[in-house]
């Protein structure tokens, strides 16, 4: 594990696609063997697909898998969902969790996302919280606000030793997502110091706050995922479209790798 946290994390979040197994095989593969020729101390490559596909998928491999979800009950009568359990048998490290898609379209609120991080932690499965503002509350100046109040709901009950080496928090304004649009590196580097300074604020120093890797997502393509990172001391990237092309995922993968 990367209890320094010296990686950059590149994780890919497929969503709901490819529509074929060999597809997503193919995918996998292209990512895998340029991921073999790289320095894998320097980057940590996950790969997030539809749950259909993870064990097709090599878990011991330098590409680490994780799950776009997971449940907060270990087992039962829950139709249709997945584990923490389930996910860990399979060779699943991470899991996305609280994803704006998921608040929007499913309803997920802060406490389920508050359940589902202690199960991954549980579960051994490390949780990557995911976080941001509507186009509407940033308009109005409620960017700030909104974060603080998502962190400390996603985090209640939840004790700071649980976190250290566990939880990645990702920043994802809601309005970048897809769009094309995103925010300046002064902009991201202004929220992660906003999240540290929450979790600070939470545990009552800086143990949790350093240990924890902020990530930016939305929008993130081979030519501005450099600066994302390099001008905003965020510590990698969550990448939906361009996760999708493998020969631009890796170049992305490639520029951290040096
Ligand atoms: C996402 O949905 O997590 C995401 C970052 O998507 P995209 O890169 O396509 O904006």
């Amino acid at each position: 594990m990367d209890l320094k946290q010296t990686k950059t994390y590149i994780i890919g979040n497929w969503k709901m696609n490819p529509a074929s197994e060999a597809d997503a095989e193919e995918m996998f593969d292209e990512v895998e063997d340029e991921v073999y020729k790289i320095d894998g101390e320097k980057v940590e490559v996950v790969i997030c697909p539809p749950f259909v596909f993870l064990s097709n998928f090599d878990s011991d491999g330098k590409v680490k898998l994780g799950a776009q979800d997971i449940f907060w009950e270990n087992s039962g009568a829950f139709t249709g969902e997945i584990s923490a359990d389930m996910l860990r048998r399979l060779g699943v490290r991470y899991a996305i969790i609280g994803h704006s898609e998921r608040r929007q379209y499913l309803g997920e609120t802060d406490e389920m996302v508050n359940l589902k991080i202690k199960a991954a932690l549980a579960g051994k499965v490390r949780p990557i919280l995911c976080i941001g503002e509507t186009l509407e509350e940033r308009q109005r100046g409620d960017t700030g606000e909104i974060i603080v109040n998502q962190v400390e709901k996603a985090l209640a009950e939840i004790p700071g030793k649980d976190l250290i080496g566990n939880l990645i928090v990702a920043y994802e304004p809601i309005w970048a997502i897809g769009s094309g649009a995103v925010p300046s590196p002064d902009e991201v580097m202004s929220i992660g110091l906003l999240i540290k300074k929450v979790l600070a604020k939470i545990y009552g120093n800086r143990d949790v706050a350093e240990s924890v890797p902020i990530l930016y997502g939305g929008s993130v393509n081979r030519d501005n995922s450099f600066d994302l990172v390099d001008k905003t001391g965020l510590r990698g990237l969550l990448i939906g479209g361009a996760s999708l092309k493998p020969r631009e995922f890796v170049e992305i993968v490639r520029r951290f790798a040096k």
